[in-house]
């Protein structure tokens, strides 16, 4: 396995800890893959994780909770909670 493929391994198993985002304060549960996701593909085809995993922040794929629009072009998450 390859030095970035372990750092990715990290990343992946590191997001599925973080099961919310916070708006206004108040948390909400991030959207797994798998959920509402038509593609049809066994992993997600930006962030590789499986169904009913957690993305990976700054996956393109993952949708906000909170709006449902892309997680990464919306502004929902509070500031401190944002994804560089
Ligand atoms: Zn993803
Ligand atoms: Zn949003």
């Amino acid at each position: 396995m390859s030095t970035f493929s372990k750092a990715f391994a990290a990343r992946q198993a590191a997001a599925q800890l973080k099961t919310t985002i916070r708006f206004c304060g108040a948390p909400f549960r991030r959207v797994p893959y798998g959920v509402d996701y038509p593609d049809g593909l066994p992993l997600c085809r930006d962030c590789g994780v499986e169904h009913g995993q957690l993305h990976v922040p700054t996956c393109c794929v993952e949708r906000c909770p909170v709006c449902t629009k892309q997680a990464i072009g919306c502004d929902c998450a509070d500031d401190d909670e944002v994804m560089a």
